[in-house]
């Protein structure tokens, strides 16, 4: 029997392996007086709460209980002493002698004297800092995933995007609030239905074969755009994207992501809408026109039958354009797309390549005549007036047609161009249709092209001078610069076939001024070689030139660079190039006039040009047309052209240069019609700087008639 007024570090009484066995216990076991004193511990207990056995004999339980604890363990153990309860159990804590907290179970019951009075507890701790911590860790895990749920419950139900989970057969489980936001249907509409019920006829087969993949392959993330409708019947693009959930537990279906990609998927329709098609009149632009073509000519060639095209050019729309302006000349091209496909048949397409420029592919023909019969129609449905808000029009068209000759596709657009040029150069208002001479003819214009732009980078531009001779007093009054250009094998090659050409591709703007400065430099080079030289050298130039930018710049530049003064300059253009001038050629000439520059019409007689015309620029002389010289002698009415021109030249004062002198009787018949100038083989062939000579009688000795 244990005595309560002594302490007892053995449990008295007790077998020695009894004792042990509380000793060694692997949980705190202490006995405790009514008041609270430790009487006996052991190990266990020291170790939970840090004390050795000799102090915690000096302590009480209340000593080392958390305060916040301890009104619930007294009133247990009030409630025991009582005699109420015979044992309670509780979760307290200790205060550890190195001040933290130790969470303890603690059972306690109460061992009692013969006569019922009070001896002692009996006091069972565990540390339950371990369990403790699992069950905070548990408690804050479960919050955690409390709070994902949550979110992604919110994140499901707000997203923009409409989430779907879809069974193993197809059919819709769940879907998110968005469907209602981005088609209309109400939340549920869609639970057991297949998930393509909404999905577009067309887009239905390719998304059941994603899905069918999808369930057998879980690892695919297949990206689909499709077509699905709203409540209001629309149809409105989206993009799905899905994952394979169905071995997780949790979801048990197919993920569907659908996205509302309508503005994008409509933006790239526009997109792939204006690369194939002309913006003004909404018809196919050259790259469709290329793809219809090659199917076309493929087609052709299997079937056996003709494929033809017309390329189309209005004639002098330019003039439209000047006159009343790109309103009204797009008006007007849109009106003629529209009369054109009107007019052709079902199966033909017409495009538009860009300006006044049309084509119109015509498939499945057998007899040429009823391509011949289309393009006469078109003509005709072209020139009818066009009732603009401007004013009304007329235009025509001009029209080359080829037909495929199994060289390709690409063959046949340039062979419709080459015709369209020719039937331009015709006349306009008119179809030509290509032949093999055409395109000879275009080769050679190409090869004409390459070889002057390589003659322009190698420096192989050359001028020979030819004199212009003062008829009356037998000198050399001036000479007329003419372009040579020094071919690869070393030949001179004459500027016919080049000047033309150069002018359609711009290259006569660079060889032009290339003339400009040699005529410059040789003028200068005479001047200072001898005192006899020529008054003035003459340069062509074409409408083109004159037309372009700079080139008052590039004159002056010539002149200056060379040291000349304007009036050694006179510039020759054609009656064309007079007629078709726009308003900046025409300030150009007048500004060049006033510096002093002459002016000179070239191959007059020739181009219809009336006085009007000629009264529009300060003109300083004309050269009469070869064509007049030669037929001195010959044709009667030459010489009274002749005698005219001098006439009209003396009136405006005007000098009069004949062109082409080639035999004696021409010249004394210009001499005798009082002509003051002539140029010709008769005078002088054209030469290089360094060959001309104007020392000395310069001219053959010209018997004058008196
Ligand atoms: P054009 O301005 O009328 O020049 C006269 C042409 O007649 C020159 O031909 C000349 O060699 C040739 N010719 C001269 N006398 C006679 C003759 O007695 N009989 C015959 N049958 N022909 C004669 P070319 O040099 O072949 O030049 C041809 C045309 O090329 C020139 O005609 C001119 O319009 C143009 N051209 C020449 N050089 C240039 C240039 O630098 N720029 C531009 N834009 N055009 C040029
Ligand atoms: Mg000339
Ligand atoms: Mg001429």
């Amino acid at each position: 029997m244990v005595d309560t007024t002594a302490p007892a570090p053995r449990i008295a009484g007790a077998p020695e392996e009894f004792q042990l066995a509380f000793e060694q216990a692997p949980i705190g076991i202490a006995l405790v007086s009514p008041d609270g004193r430790f009487l006996w511990v052991n190990d266990a207990l020291s170790r939970i709460c840090g004390y050795d056995t000799e102090a915690l004999l000096r302590l009480t339980f209340q000593d080392i209980t958390h305060p916040d604890d301890l009104d619930a363990d007294l009133a247990q153990v009030e409630a025991m002493i009582r005699g109420e309860i015979t044992a309670y159990s509780m979760e307290k804590r200790y205060l550890h002698a190195r001040g933290h907290e130790v969470p303890i179970q603690l059972d306690v019951s109460m061992v009692r004297r013969v006569d019922g009075s009070p001896r002692y507890f009996i006091s069972h701790v565990q540390d339950i800092s371990e369990r403790q911590a699992t069950i905070d860790a548990l408690a804050s895990a479960h919050e955690a995933l409390r709070v994902s749920q949550q979110r992604f419950a919110a994140l499901v139900e707000r997203s923009t995007d409409i989430i779907c989970i879809i069974d193993e057969q197809g059919c819709i489980a769940y879907h998110s609030p968005a469907a209602e936001r981005l088609l209309g249907y109400a939340p549920g509409t869609w639970l057991g239905t297949p998930f393509t019920a909404v999905v577009h006829p067309e887009d239905q087969a390719e998304l059941n074969e994603t899905f069918r993949r999808l369930v057998l392959e879980p690892s695919l993330i297949p990206l689909a755009e499709v077509r699905v409708t709203t409540v209001d019947g629309l149809w409105r693009h989206v993009e799905i994207s899905a994952t394979n959930r169905l071995a997780d537990p949790a979801v048990r279906g197919i993920v569907a992501n659908v996205r509302d990609v309508t503005d994008r998927a409509e933006a790239a329709t526009r997109l792939a809408w204006q690369a194939f098609h002309d913006s003004l009149t909404g018809l196919p632009n050259r790259a469709l026109l290329a793809d219809r073509l090659g199917h076309a000519v493929e087609r052709a060639r299997r079937v056996g039958d003709l494929t033809a095209l017309l390329f189309l050019d209005l004639d002098r729309f330019k003039l439209v354009n000047d006159s009343m302006g790109h309103e009204a000349g797009d008006l007007l091209l849109v009106e003629v797309a529209s009369r054109l496909e009107r007019t052709v048949r079902a199966g033909d397409s017409v495009a538009r390549l860009g300006g006044d420029e049309f084509v119109i592919l015509v498939e499945s023909v057998s007899e040429t005549d009823e391509v011949s019969a289309l393009a006469e129609r078109i003509g005709e449905v072209v020139a009818a007036p066009i009732e603009l808000p401007q004013g009304m029009v007329t235009v025509t068209a001009s029209i080359g047609i080829a037909y495929d000759s199994g060289r390709g596709p690409e063959h046949l657009l340039r062979d419709a161009d080459t015709a369209l040029y020719r039937a331009k150069e015709k006349g306009r208002n008119r179809f030509h249709v290509f032949t093999e001479s055409l395109r000879t003819a275009a080769l050679r214009r190409m090869t004409a092209e390459q070889e002057l732009r390589d003659a322009l980078e190698r420096g192989r531009i050359e001028v020979h001078y030819q004199p212009i001779v003062d008829l009356a007093g037998g000198t050399i009054a001036a000479v007329e610069a003419l372009l040579r250009v020094r071919t690869e094998d070393g030949g001179l090659a004459l500027p016919g076939e080049y000047i033309e050409v150069a002018d359609e591709s711009g290259l006569i703007v660079p060889v032009g001024a290339a003339v400009l400065d040699q005529a410059c430099a040789a003028l200068a080079g005479w001047r200072a070689a001898s005192a006899s030289s020529p008054g003035h050298v003459a340069v062509n130039v074409s409408a083109r030139e004159l037309g372009s930018p700079g080139f008052t710049d590039r004159v002056l530049a010539s002149l200056d660079r060379h040291h000349l003064g304007a009036s050694d300059l006179v510039l020759e253009f054609t009656e064309a190039t007079v007629i078709g001038a726009d308003r900046a050629t025409l300030r150009a000439v007048d500004w060049l006039h006033r510096r002093g520059v002459g002016l000179s019409i070239d191959d007059f007689g020739t181009g219809y040009s009336s006085l009007a015309y000629l009264k529009r620029f300060p003109i300083r002389s004309v050269k009469l047309d070869r064509t007049f010289v030669g037929g001195l002698g010959v044709d009667p009415s030459d010489a009274e052209i002749v005698r005219a021109v001098v006439t009209l030249g003396r009136s405006l004062r005007l000098e009069v240069v004949a062109e082409g002198i080639e035999t004696l009787d021409q010249l004394q018949s210009l001499q005798d019609l009082g002509c003051d100038f002539g140029q010709g083989f008769l005078l002088g062939h054209p030469l290089a700087a360094d060959e001309l000579r104007f020392d000395g009688p310069v001219l053959p000795i010209i018997p004058r008639r008196t």
